[in-house]
């Protein structure tokens, strides 16, 4: 991967909890603290989902986010990714087989790139980025 082409565009990321712990939350502020400044490369978190072109979920997905999570990806423009951070979002972690979950996300959203951990270390949640950014890459090429 050349770097300096994978980086030439910005990617604007909205960031969704679904009922997480808060500790995703934790890890990716600090992915966005100077000490990685991922803002250097284009990559920083958004308002709005009409503005993002990626999704950021954390958290098992509880049954009153399910319909909100549908609504919010809905907003995000095309072509768009999504990226599960943390492990309760991969499989409920440690809320699975909860009660009142409707997740995993993969159950609700279709998603393009896993950052495994619980929770993950910002150096994965930015090896997480550039996969997605290689994704979308992809697909604006195929449109
Ligand atoms: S993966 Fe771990 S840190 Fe992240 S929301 Fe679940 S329990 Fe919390």
């Amino acid at each position: 991967m050349k770097l300096t082409k994978s980086f030439n565009r910005s990617l604007w990321v909205f960031h969704l909890n679904t009922g997480s712990c808060n500790g995703c939350e934790i890890e990716i502020v600090a992915t966005i603290t100077p000490r990685y400044d991922p803002e250097r490369f284009g990559m920083k978190l958004v308002g709005s989902p009409k503005h993002a072109d990626v999704l950021l979920v954390t958290g098992p997905v509880t049954k009153k986010m399910a319909q909100k999570v549908r609504r919010v990806y809905e907003q995000v423009p095309d072509p768009k990714l999504v990226m599960c951070i943390g492990t309760c979002g991969q499989s409920g972690g440690v809320f699975y087989d909860s009660y009142n979950l409707d997740g995993p996300i993969d159950q609700i959203l279709p998603v393009d790139v896993y950052v495994p951990g619980c929770p993950p270390r910002p150096e994965a949640i930015i090896f997480g980025v550039v996969k997605a950014l290689e994704k979308l890459e992809r697909l604006e090429a195929a449109q």
